[in-house]
């Protein structure tokens, strides 16, 4: 596509894009009183309008009615994780069955591993990603250890080459390969947060079962970011959160998916807890865990509404206009961001930077910006002009163009204030 770095192109990119702006659905921040240009949704997705009257919904539901809710109210709190089910299917590529929603991102990714990371004498490492987000490297090592592994012996990281910030696919399949029967698990992250790296799914998850392995994913970055095959894919399981790009509120509950490979085994061992139980017999009461059919069956406690509720109206946003279009339409304006950075950048000295999120089709809508030594002023500058992006130590900037909100006309506003630094 041959860009423009004009007011008037992204204007007209805004009118005939395929995916309109959801915008005028969503409350976006403001900075000195006016709207921001918000480009951090990949750590915290901003608010849509419908939220406020969900939460109320509930709300009113407890006052008149307490407990009866759980079987009387408007969206009955017994079942609420079945409202949320066919559209968070859609979200990652999955069947209802394969997914739930309950708990918090980090409790489901050790929920997932005490029933993927089994470790034998002989099988017991974990391949994970270098420079993981740090719940995630915290997960495997306190993992390792319940145990009995250290973390040096059982976790292998992959590394980029010297000089290089994204991972070569080819390097973690020759290292799954290496390792052979030793690995237990696989796990990486689907969108990598710090260089936004979207990592070839299908290819390490493949050959992590021709080595025995299970293969799990944190799609924390990827939720709602990319468009995800979960099931046709055949990962064993992937977790994420619904805060990010799914824009369901801070803290707010995560997803969980487990292939329907997977749904009747009830050799998996698992934390069990009453709302996993079979629902029939929920309430019996009696001794004996018999789990739920599909991910359902890892379910603990009894569904956390208020967050929920929220989650609910975001997802029916997606499921609107379909991840597929929303996956596109990120990216068109990723494109259209690395144009305009870089157009600016050759006509201004002052800025310097690399891009370090790899090309299509490894990467979602964020770009991150390798920064030199002004980083931080340069980003104290944009703040202070109404940019809510967000500043990664060392040295690096993240920029998210999320699909929902972000316009055309965002991008190149951004631009026109790193001609001015
Ligand atoms: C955001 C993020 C988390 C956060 O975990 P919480 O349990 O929701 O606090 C974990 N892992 C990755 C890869 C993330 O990007």
């Amino acid at each position: 596509m041959q860009f423009e770095n004009t007011k008037a192109y992204a204007e007209e990119l805004d009118r005939s894009s395929s995916v309109a702006s959801q915008r005028d659905q969503f409350l976006i921040p403001k900075v000195h009183g006016e709207d921001s240009i918000y480009f951090c949704g990949n750590s915290l997705g901003v608010q849509p309008k419908a939220a406020r009257k969900a939460l109320e919904t509930e709300l009113k539901d407890w006052e008149e009615l307490g407990v009866e809710g759980h079987f009387h109210g408007t969206n009955p709190w017994f079942g609420y994780h079945k409202f949320l089910a066919k559209n968070t299917a859609k979200i990652v590529g999955a069947k209802p069955i394969e997914v739930v929603v309950m708990n918090n991102l980090t409790v489901n990714l050790h929920l997932m591993m005490m029933s993927f990371y089994r470790p034998t004498k002989e099988r017991y490492k974990i391949i994970m990603e270098g420079g993981a987000f740090p719940s995630d490297m915290y997960a495997m090592e306190s993992q390792a250890k319940l145990h009995g592994f250290s973390y040096e012996d059982a976790v292998v990281e992959v590394l980029p080459r010297e000089g290089e910030y994204a991972l070569r696919t080819e390097d973690i399949l020759k290292k799954i390969e290496e390792e052979g029967d030793a690995v237990a698990l696989v796990m990486f992250s689907g969108v990598q947060y710090y260089t936004g790296q979207y990592f070839d799914i299908p290819t390490i998850t493949k050959a992590a079962h021709a080595v025995g392995a299970n293969c799990g994913w944190d799609l924390a970055h990827a939720a709602g970011n990319v468009e995800l095959k979960l099931n046709e894919w055949g990962v064993d399981f992937a977790v994420w959160c619904s805060y990010k790009y799914l824009n369901s509120g801070p803290g707010s509950v995560s997803g969980v998916f487990v292939h329907e490979k997977h749904a009747d085994s009830p050799e998996l061992e698992r934390c069990a807890g009453w709302w996993g139980h079979k629902e029939e017999v929920r309430f019996n009461m009696e001794k004996g865990f018999i789990p739920e059919q599909g991910a359902a069956g890892w379910q603990l406690s009894n569904a956390p509404i208020f967050t929920m509720a929220v989650h609910k109206v975001s997802l029916a946003m997606f499921a609107e206009i379909g991840m597929d279009k929303l996956a596109q339409k990120g990216l068109d304006l990723n494109a259209y961001m690395e144009y305009v950075i870089k157009d600016v950048e050759s006509q201004n000295d002052k800025l310097e930077f690399e891009i370090i999120t790899p090309a299509l089709p490894e990467r979602g809508c964020q770009l991150s910006l390798l920064t030199g030594s002004n980083g931080k002023e340069l980003f104290d500058y944009l703040a202070d002009k109404g940019v809510i992006a967000d500043w990664r130590k060392p040295n690096v900037i993240r920029l998210a163009t999320v699909p929902m909100y972000n316009t055309f006309m965002d991008v190149w506003n951004f631009g026109e204030l790193l001609r001015k630094f």
